[in-house]
């Protein structure tokens, strides 16, 4: 009961979209949707590439935002990707709707869709392996191919092309050393697809705080990490729950989109049960060199891995009942952006210190100050301590409380260090070295930032 209680309160706050086609779209079908969102939007979305497949195909990004293509300072940047799996397509017309719903909604006034949109910057790549999709198209569902188009135009398996770092960071965490931010190996660039390689490029050059991953064939959301402590024993994939520092919150996470989802909570989905409808990947199956895991130990970006539906090429005729169990759970999770604390950090000067390492005591992985000095810190409601530190400057250290609501602003001004500035003293205006943006914040910009984020308490769903 509910359950359908809540159904019916999400069919009352969207009211009923206008009809939209729920159908399969082929790469250029992709492409003139995503245009066609675009035109119907303009002031909020920006089409852009972030480079090509094997076989020269863009991957295209529909950006929404009041402003886009600009990063503004403590409003975070959100992801989708698609598709990954050329052959596990829901997602990518899951994208496609998500897109025109976020345009249609924020046009006609619905007060949610205009804070989500306001608040956040969000990148919608409906697919990641345009080539593989189009082998797999070619041959449709109801076939037995189910691997057919699964990997990119080389063959390569995506979700397996990226360079592993949980080697070692199971290292650092038994033995000491950094707990984010590990660094590519050298020849990374050779050693992975045209694909991979621009994603790493795109999460390189984006602060993204949050992040999803589409894929198909089991109904469960998969949070990291994916690869077990000990991948093989005794030459055999080995399974063994293994969390992250962050763990709890990577749970919530994933429990927001499965109880949001029509049906994904209730555990038993094509022949497997998972309880709540989340598991922690290395413990389903570990896998090595995955999106997710990357995501988390090189950037500051949170990613979880949403299996959507057993089919991986759902028939047509499924497209809109996938649609309406899944609607409510793609704006929730977007939403959940908006949590923990996050803020700026500055020089005495106020000017931007960019990667600043933002830590929180208990808590063994560490998140960065972007290149405009501000930082995203998701967390679930409780009491912290949290230290900022950047090269040059003291550290400080403030004890935060965080509630369940809107996320908690917690600027820091960072002292110049005297022992390390002593030395320095020939150049006294040059010593910021690069971590240290010119750009000024102006006080007065912040607070009006703050005042609208006020006016813009998101209601409920
Ligand atoms: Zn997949």
């Amino acid at each position: 009961m509910p359950h359908l209680f809540s159904i019916f309160l999400h069919l009352l706050f969207f009211k009923l979209v206008a009809p939209v086609t729920f159908r399969h779209h082929r790469y250029d079908e992709l492409v003139r949707m995503l245009y066609k969102v675009h035109n119907e939007c303009p002031y909020i979305t920006r089409v852009y590439s972030i480079g090509r497949s094997v076989k020269g195909r863009h991957l295209y990004v529909l950006e929404f935002s009041d402003y886009p293509g600009t990063h503004e300072p403590l409003e975070p940047e959100v992801k989708y990707v698609g598709n990954m799996h050329g052959n596990e397509v829901l997602g990518r017309e899951l994208l496609l709707q998500l897109s025109e719903f976020l345009c249609e909604e924020f046009r006609n006034g619905n007060q949610r869709i205009v804070r989500l949109v306001e608040g956040t910057r969000i990148h919608i790549m409906p697919s990641m392996n345009p080539d593989g999709y189009e082998v797999a198209a070619a041959q449709g569902p109801d076939t037995f191919g189910y691997l057919v188009g699964r990997n990119n135009a080389n063959g390569v398996d995506l979700n397996r092309n990226f360079p592993d770092l949980n080697t070692y960071i199971y290292y650092n965490e038994k033995n000491g050393g950094p707990n984010h931010h590990l660094p590519l190996p050298d020849n990374w660039k050779s050693q992975v697809e045209p694909e991979t390689k621009a994603v790493i490029q795109w999460i390189r050059s984006f602060n993204f705080v949050l992040s999803a991953n589409l894929h198909g064939g089991a109904v469960v959301a998969n949070y990291p990490y994916d690869k077990s402590f000990e991948h093989r024993v005794r030459g055999f994939r080995h399974t063994a729950n293994t969390p992250t520092p962050d763990d709890k919150l990577f749970q919530k996470l994933a429990k927001v989109y499965s109880y949001a989802h029509g049906w994904m909570h209730q555990g038993w989905n094509c022949g497997d049960y998972f309880p709540d409808g989340i598991t922690n990947g290395a413990s389903w199956y570990s896998l090595s060199k995955g999106m997710q895991d990357f995501n988390y130990l090189h950037t500051n970006c949170f990613e979880i891995t949403l299996e959507l539906s057993c089919d991986k090429f759902p028939r047509q005729e499924e497209l809109q009942r996938e649609w309406l169990g899944n609607r409510e759970a793609l704006i929730q999770f977007l939403e959940q952006v908006h949590q923990g604390i996050k803020g700026m950090v500055l020089d005495e000067n106020y000017n931007n210190v960019a990667n600043a390492v933002i830590s929180v005591s208990g808590i063994n992985h560490d998140v960065t100050s972007g290149d405009h000095g501000d930082y995203f810190r998701l967390l679930l409601p409780g009491t912290y301590t949290v230290t900022a530190t950047a090269p040059g400057f003291d550290p400080e250290t403030l004890i935060v409380t965080v509630g369940p609501g809107e996320p908690k602003l917690v600027n820091f001004q960072l002292k110049r260090s005297i022992l390390q500035a002593t030395p320095k003293r020939k150049a006294p205006n040059s010593g910021h070295r690069n971590k240290v943006l010119p750009k000024k914040v102006q006080p007065q910009a912040a607070g009006k930032k703050e005042l609208k984020m006020k006016q813009s308490q998101r209601g409920p769903a």
